[in-house]
């Protein structure tokens, strides 16, 4: 995977699996492949202006890294910087010890060939600017939900404080307007479409407030909460609950602030008490989803067509196609959506990549190679320790230096050192660089949880020639510095011993060997329903045989009794084509009046027994995909 930041696309030429792509790499007067991303340059830069990542709440410098953990880990200058400007300064090139300043860089026109295009260019937050009657641009203290996640963010402008513009006090009493730009006609400017993410935003945003003040009040001023879902209504009832928090149903819209108190007014309108103005510290405008600013250029230069609201065309049966074929869409671009629901886009958008282009799978993957073990097993342990201050996750609560001097003081520790973010590109380097100039033979690294960055940091030893399995992780951010953020003393005092116990274990760690095992290449789908049939046709033209597999004695599921959607289409022709497609497809093979009697083996190698009009038969997997839907409610 080549990953081109910076870059725009310019145009796009061909047709579907034949695309020819220009784009544009934009000068970054910093060489990718120098800068090691420690920010010497961004201490030395002369120019602070308002920091956009931070939603313009802090300052940043003219040179700059995008945030702390951005991917590449590469600083880039910005046209607030004085030499671009008036041609002095270059200070940032003085201080560069990597000489990866390179003011020279023009912008580079590239092109690539591609077969399948993916539209991920999301969406940008409602500007309430355009409405005077929410004070936002106005009144110091009134913000979008869109800042207040970076307020209450530990890499935010007040490094996870939430303080208030006007006086940099923490407000105590704050409130929320919903559907900001969302479900409004008029005045123009603003959408009719309900922005489906921001009820449940905001109950986080409520719950997230009440954990950094328990005696915040939090009001929250909405026309009715739409909490759809599996779990939201749940997780609405939580909000709801805490001590402090009001849920009023109302139109409300903010009239004015008190320049010395920095308080804002609320005025709202309730059918028991007709209209109420209310003072709050604070106000957050639960802003809605608009599509990107600039979307109507990127329609042309892509070539497909955009719906009413200016988010991508879509046919609500093949909700990842654009009305360009070999151009899909993932994510918001579809029109709002939250994260699980753009991860799912996105894998849908990937799976019908890899339908078209199943023919050249393969062709352009390299393998990796990794430095030659080094047997160390006849070694004295020599570990390392690396802390982590994951921003202010843990820096802020945990004292990080003490922890890695108590470390230096254990058994077996030869090195030990904090990192702002272990998990940083520069960190692993980092890590790996110590493992070859120190010897280390155990490395113990102190940050998050296992559960997602653990093969990261196994790859890591191994690229420095060390077993992956010399790598011990002690989680000092969830089990600690997050649930006890409050008792900073306690906090470090339980970082030592989960070091301790860490390191114990460090010691007493042997290489392990991986093995290659077959995989059984062909997937099992239980239900033949839409969901069913719509996955087993996408495997099975990436290549894999499916068994799908359904109780009744025909496939179709729930759809089979629906005619028309809401916009007209026509179900059960849908239906039928795809029913028809399936049996079609000479890789699905389909099982009617199934019942699966024994379920063996493990991923890659299942083993499925069914009884079906076929008779008794024993199945062979890797995969497994449920589709079995939901039964209706008996009421
Ligand atoms: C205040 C707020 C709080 C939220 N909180 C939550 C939450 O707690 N849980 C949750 O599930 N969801 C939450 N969401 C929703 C969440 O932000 C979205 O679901 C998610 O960001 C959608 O991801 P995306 O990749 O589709 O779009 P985006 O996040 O918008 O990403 C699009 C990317 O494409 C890039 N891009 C745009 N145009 C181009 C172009 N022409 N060329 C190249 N690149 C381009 C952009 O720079 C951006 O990096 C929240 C939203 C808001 C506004
Ligand atoms: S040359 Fe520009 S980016 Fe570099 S230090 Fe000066 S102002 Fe900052
Ligand atoms: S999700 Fe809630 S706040 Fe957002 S537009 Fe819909 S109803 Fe309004």
């Amino acid at each position: 995977m080549e990953v081109l930041s910076y870059t725009e696309v310019d145009r796009v030429e061909g047709e579907v699996g034949n695309f020819k792509v220009r784009l544009i790499k934009k000068p970054r007067y910093v060489l990718e492949d120098k800068c090691t991303g420690c920010a010497t340059c961004v201490e030395y830069c002369p120019v602070k202006y308002p920091d956009p990542f931070n939603r313009e709440i802090s300052k940043n410098k003219a040179i700059h890294i995008y945030y702390a953990q951005a991917i590449p880990l590469v600083a880039y200058i910005d046209d607030s910087c004085r030499y671009l400007r008036e041609g002095t300064c270059t200070a940032c090139e003085a201080v560069c010890r990597n000489e990866a300043i390179d003011f020279s860089q023009e912008a580079e026109p590239l092109e690539i060939k591609v077969g399948a295009i993916v539209l991920a260019a999301g969406f940008e937050p409602y500007n309430p600017e355009l409405r005077a009657d929410y004070g936002y641009g106005k009144f110091a203290n009134v913000v979008t939900s869109m800042d207040y996640e970076r307020l209450l963010c530990s890499t935010g402008p007040y490094e996870g404080e939430v303080l208030r513009a006007s006086d940099l006090k923490h407000p105590h009493k704050v409130a929320w307007i919903q559907c900001v730009g969302s479900r409004q006609v008029n005045p123009p400017g603003a959408n009719s479409y309900c922005s489906s993410v921001c009820c449940t935003y905001t109950q986080k945003q409520v719950i997230l407030t009440k954990d950094h003040d328990a005696g915040a009040e939090c009001t929250v001023f909405h026309n009715d909460i739409r909490s759809f879902g599996k779990d939201f209504e749940r997780f609405y009832a939580r909000a709801e609950n805490l001590p402090g928090v009001r849920f009023i149903r109302s139109y409300a819209s903010v009239t004015k602030d008190d320049p010395h108190t920095g308080k804002v007014t609320v005025r709202y309108a309730t059918n028991e008490n007709g209209v109420q103005e209310e003072e709050f510290d604070m106000v957050v405008l639960s802003v809605g989803f608009n599509p990107p600013g600039d979307v109507k250029d990127l329609a042309d230069k892509y070539g497909i067509e955009l719906n009413e609201h200016g988010f991508c065309k879509i046919n609500p049966f093949k909700p990842m196609e654009t009305s360009r074929p070999g151009l899909f869409i993932s994510g918001a671009f579809n029109g709002p959506l939250d994260i699980p629901e753009s991860v799912v886009t996105a894998s849908g958008a990937g799976s019908q990549c890899g339908e078209l282009l199943n023919y050249r799978r393969g062709d352009l993957s390299v393998e990796r190679f990794y430095p030659l073990e080094r047997d160390v097993s006849e070694e004295e342990p020599r570990i390392g320790v690396f802390v982590c201050h994951c921003g202010a996750n843990i820096g802020s609560v945990v004292d990080v230096p003490s922890i890695v001097e108590y470390a230096l003081t254990l058994p077996n520790v030869v090195y030990a050192r904090e990192q702002l973010f272990a998990c940083a590109t520069n960190s692993a380097k980092e890590i790996t660089a110590m493992i070859r100039e120190k010897g280390l033979n155990r490395v113990v690294v102190a940050a998050c949880s296992p559960r997602t960055l653990e093969p990261l940091f196994r790859d890591t030893l191994r690229e420095a020639g060390l077993n992956q399995y010399y790598y011990e992780m002690a989680n000092i951010r969830e089990h600690c510095s997050w649930i006890h953020a409050k008792e900073k003393a306690e906090a470090t005092a339980k970082t030592r011993d989960i070091i301790r116990m860490s390191v114990a274990r460090a010691r007493l760690l042997e290489p392990l060997k991986e093995i290659d095992l077959p995989i059984n290449k062909a997937a099992l789908v239980v239900g033949g329903g839409i969901a069913g049939m719509t996955c087993a046709l996408s495997i099975a033209r990436q290549g894999h045989e499916v068994y799908l597999l359904e109780k009744e004695r025909e496939l179709g599921g729930v759809a089979r009794r629906l005619h028309h959607t809401l916009e007209g289409m026509d179900v059960q022709e849908y239906l039928n084509d795809l029913v028809r497609d399936v049996y079609r497809h000479p890789l699905i093979r389909v099982f009617t009046k199934t019942t699966i009697l024994e379920v063996t083996g493990y991923v890659g190698n299942f083993v499925t027994r069914v009884i079906s009009e076929k008779g008794l038969s024993e199945i062979k997997h890797g995969a497994t995909v449920i589709a079995i839907g939901a039964d209706l409610f008996t009421p």
